[in-house]
């Protein structure tokens, strides 16, 4: 890979990098046809795919967690993507690895908090992907909000020469967000899973009218996910999108991001209110 990105980065050509865990959906898709806007036709398209063991908790799902690289290229085929980049973890992390990158004001809460570990192997694998792809741009979802600000954040704190483009959230019609992991729900958690999509919108409904204090509406989704048997609220944050940072009083505007557990499925969700 790194050969081919000094050539591309030689001869001039855009490269915009999609890191991706595969198990792709119409969400990654749509990053790539962003991706493609972005480099034009004469530029590259490349999406990594990697299961990065380094940002899995121990508990968490990382050897159950969807693979289907086939799928995978068909997809990107079908998407135009130039480039899919999927490495072995030999080659990303050989047995003597021991480096990390950690962005430490933006990954503290939040995701960071839940899963302590996450945002530090998210930030190494990006740091690495960008030094093997050499991307003049990469493009990440909305739905990972606090990812994409930690990653900005890091882009900017080490130099990298890449600019971040964050694209919108790709939802069901009911408005639960596609995300790999939705493969675990069975057909009833799947309907209860639009909860986090209910209680978005209730929120998104109360400011509209009037600011509200972050207590009360942190009140108002606990109770609206407790109505769903198989629901239960991890966290909900009401935060300033740039900071991150929590706020006392909610207003258009403000950020919203919760994290719920469906059954054993975590879902996390997030929208500007
Ligand atoms: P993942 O494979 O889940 O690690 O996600 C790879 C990239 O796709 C990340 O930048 C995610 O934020 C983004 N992504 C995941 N789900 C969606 C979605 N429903 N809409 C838009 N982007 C998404």
């Amino acid at each position: 890979m790194q050969r081919r990105a000094r050539q591309w980065q030689e001869a001039g050509k855009a490269v915009v990098l999609v890191p991706t865990m595969g198990c792709l959906h119409r969400g990654h898709a749509s990053l790539m046809e962003r991706a493609r806007e972005l480099a034009g036709r004469k530029g590259r398209v490349v999406v990594s795919v990697y299961v990065n063991p380094r940002q899995f908790g121990p508990q968490e799902d990382f050897a159950r967690y969807p693979r289907d690289l086939k799928g995978d290229q068909r997809l990107c085929r079908a998407a135009g993507v130039d480039v899919v980049f999927a490495p072995e973890d030999a080659e990303m992390y050989p047995a003597d690895f021991s480096t990390a990158v950690a962005e430490e004001k933006l990954a503290g809460g939040m995701e960071g908090a839940a899963r302590p570990g996450h945002f530090r192997g998210v930030a190494t694998i990006v740091a690495k992907l960008f030094n093997a792809v050499q991307p003049t741009a990469a493009v990440f979802g909305a739905k990972d909000f606090q990812q994409a600000a930690v990653i900005r954040r890091m882009t900017r704190d080490l130099n990298f020469p890449v600019k971040i483009v964050v694209a919108p959230t790709w939802r069901e019609a009911d408005g639960l967000a596609l995300s790999s992991r939705n493969q675990y729900l069975s057909p009833a958690q799947r309907e209860q899973a639009t909860v986090l999509w209910q209680a978005i919108k209730r929120a998104q409904e109360t400011v509209a009218q009037r600011p509200a204090a972050a207590a009360r509406l942190r009140r108002e989704t606990a109770w609206t996910i407790a109505a769903q048997p198989e629901a239960r609220l991890d966290y909900v944050e009401f935060f300033d999108p740039e900071t991150l940072q929590p706020v006392k009083m909610v207003k258009p505007g403000t950020q919203m991001a919760l994290a719920v557990f469906v059954g054993r499925t975590r879902i996390i969700d997030n929208a500007r209110l």
